[in-house]
């Protein structure tokens, strides 16, 4: 059985510093680093919200509360 090396991405929150930590598949990280591939293509794997924190280093806590603000403003 081989087992392909994996990397753990450690990033904080750029919103509220939480520490975010998730391994991925150094493979597949490197093909969306080197933009052969999309994140969700690359990726696919991990949570949305884990993918969203290394596009816009928000954390999925951050960001649905973004998404929770947009709607109440929504409110018409
Ligand atoms: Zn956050």
């Amino acid at each position: 059985m081989i087992r392909l090396p994996t990397i753990t991405i450690s990033k904080n929150c750029v919103s509220c510093n939480t520490l975010v930590e998730f391994d991925v598949k150094a493979e597949d990280y490197d093909l969306w680093v080197d933009k052969i591939e999309f994140i969700e293509d690359a990726l696919w794997y991990i949570p949305a919200d884990k993918r969203e924190m290394l596009l816009s280093g928000v954390c999925g806590n951050c960001w649905n509360k973004l998404f929770e603000e947009d709607e109440e403003e929504d409110e018409d």
